[in-house]
């Protein structure tokens, strides 16, 4: 497929949705569920970017003058509308969602212009644009899983380097050995990095420690949470390493999350609800009696976006279904001591889970 009849393709979804849930205008603008349908990424700046995508009718894409050139034009897809910069831009946008009674608004779309656009449109009523888009984004097409295995291959190699040592870590701060990471990331083919947290003994007790100028020393454990994006989509992994010898708690601590991890992605089948492989993690760590110590939820959808739908954790009974993709991430965070984290990507199939990451899980001694 293109690019025009994948957006093509995908729009047509979009609307029977909007049919279906009787939404008359869509509104996205900065955030993922645009270049999703138009393969543009808004920049997240003060001037208003907004595809206005009707029920019926053709989406026109608003857009400041001078990002305009940014944009792959979609014939078909959008009608691309620059505005001035003395023109009104929510004024636009009342104008071509003018009459309905029904807007679905992006996530992210900045307070000030939905303030802005309020009054423009009286009478109407708003909902949650990622009801819309994101149960179509949740499934993930063949290339898009693709991409999320050559993005999680990527990292896999930068992960096995940390494990076999060629990455120095002792003498080095926590923020070296986060930039070495990162430049790793962009070396491996990301286009950008999106994370490369680095947490050290007791720092990794703070699941999204900030690396510092904490300086590494023997015997201790390293936390390295990192992923960027890779062509539209992103890699995620946490691995740990000890430099030296292992202590004895971390070691029985580690044995517990390493099966609580493969128990979780083992269990994440195709109708299985979300929040079962919560619970599967959950239990494994909670019945060796570090339950108090697994602070999170076990894991995010991620595509275009790290964090997106579905959600790994209790409460969330959406059932897994074949293209959904997502990390499965336990830890165990004792304050003051240290804290462990083993995270995979995977994706639902049919065939079973499948991993998008093969790093060794054990717990290198390095
Ligand atoms: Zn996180
Ligand atoms: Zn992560
Ligand atoms: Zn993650």
């Amino acid at each position: 497929m293109t690019p025009l009849d994948i957006y093509t393709e995908r729009l047509a979804r979009v609307r029977a949705a909007m049919a279906e849930q009787q939404v008359d205008t869509l509104l996205l603008s900065v955030g993922h569920d645009l270049p999703y349908l138009t393969g543009y990424l808004a920049m997240p700046l003060e001037r208003l970017t907004m595809l206005v995508v009707p029920r019926d009718g053709d989406p026109t894409l608003l857009i400041p003058r001078l990002e305009a050139p940014r944009v792959d034009e979609q014939p078909g897809v959008f009608e691309l509308l620059p505005w001035d910069e003395t023109d009104d831009p929510t004024a636009l946008v009342a104008k071509l969602a003018a009459g309905s009674r029904t807007l679905a608004v992006g996530d992210q779309m900045w307070a000030r212009f939905l303030v802005e656009l309020l009054p423009q449109l009286p009478g109407a009523e708003y909902r949650r644009a990622v009801d819309v888009v994101g149960p179509l984004r949740m499934v993930k097409d063949q290339a898009e899983i693709d991409a999320l295995a050559a993005a999680g291959a990527a990292v896999d190699r930068i992960a096995g380097e940390l494990q076999s040592g060629s990455i120095p870590l002792v003498g080095r701060t926590e923020a070296e050995v986060s930039a070495d990471l990162s430049a790793r990331i962009v070396a491996e083919g990301h286009q950008k990095v999106n994370f490369a947290i680095v947490a050290a003994g007791e720092n990794a007790a703070s699941p999204h420690h900030h690396a510092g100028p904490r300086v590494i020393g023997e015997n201790e454990i390293v936390l390295c949470d990192f992923g960027g994006t890779m062509d539209g989509y992103c890699s995620d992994i946490t691995r740990c390493v000890v430099t030296g010898d292992v202590p004895a708690d971390i070691a029985e601590a580690y044995a517990v999350l390493h099966e609580a991890q493969r128990a979780a992605v083992a269990s994440a089948t195709v109708g299985t609800g979300c929040q079962e492989v919560d619970r599967t993690a959950r239990r494994i760590i909670a019945d060796a009696g570090y339950g108090e110590y697994f602070v999170h939820r076990t894991g995010h959808g991620i595509g275009l976006e790290e964090h997106e739908d579905p959600y790994i954790v209790e409460g969330n009974d959406r059932p897994l279904e074949a293209g959904h993709a997502f990390s499965v991430e336990p830890g165990i965070y004792v304050p003051g001591q240290w804290g462990m984290r083993l995270e995979d990507i995977v994706v639902a199939t049919a065939a079973g889970p499948s991993p998008m990451n093969a790093a060794d899980h054990d717990l290198a001694s390095v």
